[in-house]
């Protein structure tokens, strides 16, 4: 026997989330808020109804209808997934040929690229200025000139927090002769979704998911939007049964409690600026921190001098952050997780 592997799976790029628990975990964007006891029993009761021996609905046609009903968008433009990184994982292989050019703009989400090499696709990336901002103007040329097929990013962006402007997007998408990817996953924190824009273009799809403001990171859920021929598409290469029957009956609860989500998300913008009023005020005596920028979502960007060793002195102290090469991202917690943090780097900071 002489196999070898194929040259696309060696020396993969490891996505590398924190795995260690923390006492305070700060490091993934998650909801600190715990689901209240009635409606985890509701969804323990959907779940003791699922067919367990049948195969789950493969268009997850109730939980589409409630996700629609919430963002006024048509059930039969959303395309359920196993998380939005599951859509993200369908999206950029397919999208893309070979030798065709993906374009990002950096810094963002990591996971965007790691596809393109399953199809032997360009990845191209535009790198944002200073204030974390770009213009329409920039990405629009950027494209042209590496003839882009695929554009994705994140708004408001993860890591920057910083958001950039429906008005753009939309010249973006417009301009451009590529299919543009905007993965709202943070825009419950704020406004200027393009969701409703999607039976206008013939490029635009828009992702959304559970894990963020709605505080199902465990369940796994995320949907994308798209008019009706995109939406085919993504239907047909999916694998059937992405969604399971658990997620799904989880889902419809938690979808169907929209006064609840809203005090959620009201919640966590809350503690966000809170935290973020502390870590100017820390700001203000700390040379360390170099950058605060502004936050549209429910985490903190933070340009800091020795980055690395605030990193690894908070871990020892029991709370988990992330590190991004210069700079610091920090997701909002509870009130005493807020203050335990700001604490500690009131103590740790020059
Ligand atoms: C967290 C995050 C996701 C992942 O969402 P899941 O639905 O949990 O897979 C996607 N995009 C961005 C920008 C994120 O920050």
């Amino acid at each position: 026997m002489s196999y070898e592997l194929p040259d696309k799976l060696r020396n993969l790029p490891k996505y590398d989330p924190v795995t260690e628990i923390y006492r305070v975990r700060l490091d993934a964007n998650e909801s600190f808020l715990e689901m209240p006891e009635d409606i985890k029993k509701e969804i323990l009761e959907a779940i003791s109804k699922v067919e367990f021996n049948r195969y789950p609905d493969p268009n997850a046609t109730e939980l589409c209808k409630k996700f629609g009903e919430l963002f006024d968008v048509k059930p039969e433009l959303l395309t359920a997934g196993n998380g939005s990184d599951e859509l993200i994982s369908i999206i950029v292989p397919n999208f893309l040929g070979e030798g065709d050019c993906m374009l990002t703009i950096l810094p963002d989400f990591s996971m965007y690229t790691f596809y393109t090499r399953m199809v032997g696709a360009r990845a191209e990336a535009l790198n944002k200025d200073e204030n974390m901002k770009i213009t329409p103007e920039q990405i629009i040329e950027k494209a042209d000139q590496c003839n882009a097929k695929l554009l994705v990013f994140s708004n408001p962006c993860n890591p920057t927090a910083v958001i950039m402007s429906r008005e753009d997007i939309l010249k973006v998408v417009e301009a451009v002769d590529a299919m543009v990817v905007v993965d709202e996953a943070y825009m419950e924190f704020t406004e200027g979704s393009v969701l409703n824009e999607i039976e206008n273009y013939e490029n635009l799809i828009v992702l959304k998911t559970c894990s963020k403001a709605f505080g199902m990171a465990a369940v796994r859920l995320g949907f994308a939007a798209a008019n009706a021929r995109i939406t085919n598409i993504l239907k047909t290469l999916k694998a059937p049964y992405n969604v399971n029957s658990m997620t799904q009956a989880a889902g419809c609860v938690i979808l169907s409690h929209k006064e609840y989500l809203e005090s959620c998300t009201a919640r966590i913008k809350e503690s966000v600026q809170s935290l973020y009023q502390d870590m100017k005020a820390l700001a203000e005596k700390k040379k360390d921190i170099q950058r605060l920028y502004p936050t549209a979502t429910n985490f903190l960007y933070i340009k800091m001098e020795r980055s690395g060793e605030i990193f690894e002195a908070l871990k020892k102290e029991g709370i988990s952050i992330r590190n991004m090469n210069g700079y610091l991202r920090i997701s909002a917690g509870s009130r005493e997780e807020n203050q335990e943090l700001v604490q500690a780097l009131d103590r740790l900071l020059q």
